[in-house]
């Protein structure tokens, strides 16, 4: 099936077109561990999900890197300010090392609650400070660097002719760093550092020595380093959030492409930020944010979160509201009931096979196309109510729909049915036995607390016309 994407090169959507047949290269621009990821940093790792779930439903062998950012960034995109990961420290009373490790690990249980599929490799930025030496070394070799005594050593953005292509700047008029800050020394207000000296007075907890002194690395030379390490010198998709692609991605391009040659990337993909209702971007260093425990605490299912993502589209902004997640939380668990009653229907059917392809094809179609989630969700919508379907079809297709947007209906559906199945213990039917006396005496007060009491026990009474059912809460 043709896979169609937008490339925020071309500003198109193009077909897609794999360097190597049926193969994909793919690297993602990973977490930087120095505090909680916030639910729109994982927006973006659902997102690459679904684009890494859909080419493999299109029988590609996805190779996926995605880099775990251990190592400081400046505050600052002008490569001043403070270090973030020992700021994250220094707030938690911790090493750079212990949080680096801590919020790998917080970070890795979100994305498995989420049901993302884990990427091929993920390696930390500290694991490949010799690659990024080196990736300093050939740019200064190719005469693109320059030296800034106590501060770095940078890169002049004047050397490289395409500068800024990504998002369509250059040096003069629209410049793609333009929202960095001017540093004097600096040949052009575009420049960026590739090694930072470490202060004299100070010792930093991570650095390391190099040619050029004592410091650490840039934060645009790690992506290359390690895709190139690990997916060779192209490849062929390179994804980010919608800020990375002006500053980080541009200059990631800048670092590349004068060592491999032109075009080091053939797709760049760009998920848009999830903001909140005012439009604000949901943001980790002004440490006001959401994550997925504060879902969590409210009572949501992580799953939820990601169909209300999947209902909007990736080059959308999404906003935040609790309303919004109540009615995806609806919709999700109505799919839920109409699966496991789907489980329940024993009408000795088999999959009929034409039936099959044709949704198959159809619901892949929507997401081939440009990631059209959405889409793919309201045919799902519409196989659960198309009665030609037998129901041994229509689980079929539910496995594929499981594959691809991972979103556990059929496992779901099943923990329902056990769940609706298992037998409340004995002082549980007691209290629900009581219960009924309770309501014959028009008690309603005690029945009431009763029921409370069965609530907390993690049981529901449900009324229904046969009498009183306990469900067991999920
Ligand atoms: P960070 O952990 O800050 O390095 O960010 C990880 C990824 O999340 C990057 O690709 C960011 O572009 C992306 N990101 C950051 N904020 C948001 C947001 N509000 N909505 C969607 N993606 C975001
Ligand atoms: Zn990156």
């Amino acid at each position: 099936m043709t896979v169609r994407l937008f490339n925020t090169m071309s500003r198109k959507i193009e077909d897609f077109q794999p360097l190597a047949a049926g193969k994909v290269g793919f690297y993602s621009c990973g977490p930087t561990v120095y505090h909680y990821a916030h639910i729109g940093n994982l927006r973006y790792f659902i997102q690459n999900d679904i684009l890494k779930r859909m080419l493999i439903e299109n029988d590609y062998d996805v190779t996926h890197v995605m880099n775990i950012t251990d190592v400081g960034h400046l505050t600052s995109d002008a490569d001043s300010g403070e270090d973030k990961m020992e700021k994250g420290a220094a707030r938690d009373n911790k090493s750079v090392w212990e949080i680096a490790r801590f919020y790998t690990d917080e970070f890795l249980k979100d994305f498995d609650d989420l049901n993302l599929v884990r990427p091929t490799f993920m390696p930390k930025a500290t694991d490949y400070i010799q690659e990024q030496i080196d990736l300093v070394k050939k740019l200064e070799e190719l005469g693109y660097t320059y030296t800034i005594e106590e501060d770095g050593i940078y890169y002049d953005t004047s050397k490289f002719p395409g500068y800024g292509k990504l998002t369509g700047g250059s040096l003069s008029g629209n410049r793609a760093g333009a929202r960095v800050e001017f540093n004097s020394s600096k040949r052009n207000p575009t420049d960026f550092a590739l090694w930072k000296f470490s202060p004299k007075d100070e010792k930093r907890q991570m650095e390391w020595d190099s040619p050029w002194g004592i410091g650490f690395p840039g934060w645009h030379t790690e992506c290359c380093a390690m895709s190139m390490k690990l997916l060779g010198n192209h490849f062929d998709i390179h994804a980010g959030g919608e800020d990375l692609s002006r500053v980080h991605h541009n200059n990631e391009i800048a670092q590349s492409e004068p060592i491999v040659g032109a075009p080091w990337v053939k797709y760049w993909l760009h998920t848009s930020f999830l903001v909140d209702k005012s439009g604000e971007k949901m943001s980790k260093s002004n440490g006001e944010f959401l994550n997925m425990d504060a879902l969590r605490k409210r009572g949501y299912d992580p799953m939820v979160y990601k169909y209300m993502v999947l209902l909007s589209h990736f080059q959308a902004q999404l906003a935040f509201s609790w309303e919004g997640l109540d009615a995806a939380s609806n919709g999700y668990k109505n799919i839920i009931k109409k699966v496991a009653a789907l489980i329940d229907a024993d009408d000795n059917t088999n999959v009929d096979k034409t039936i099959y392809d044709d949704w198959h094809k159809k619901i892949l179609s929507s997401v081939s196309d440009n990631l059209k989630t959405a889409e793919a969700l309201v045919y799902v919508q519409e196989l659960l109510k198309d009665q030609s379907v037998n129901s041994a079809t229509k689980l079929a297709l539910f496995e594929f729909i499981d594959r691809l947007l991972g979103l556990q209906f059929l496992a779901r559906a099943k923990k329902l049915k056990a769940a609706e199945e298992e037998v409340a213990p004995q002082e549980i039917q007691k209290l629900a036995n009581k219960r009924i006396e309770a309501k014959k005496e028009k008690n309603w007060a005690l029945a009431d607390e009763l029921r409370n009491q069965i609530d907390q026990a993690g049981w529901s009474v449900i009324d229904t016309k046969d009498g009183a059912k306990l469900v067991k809460k999920s």
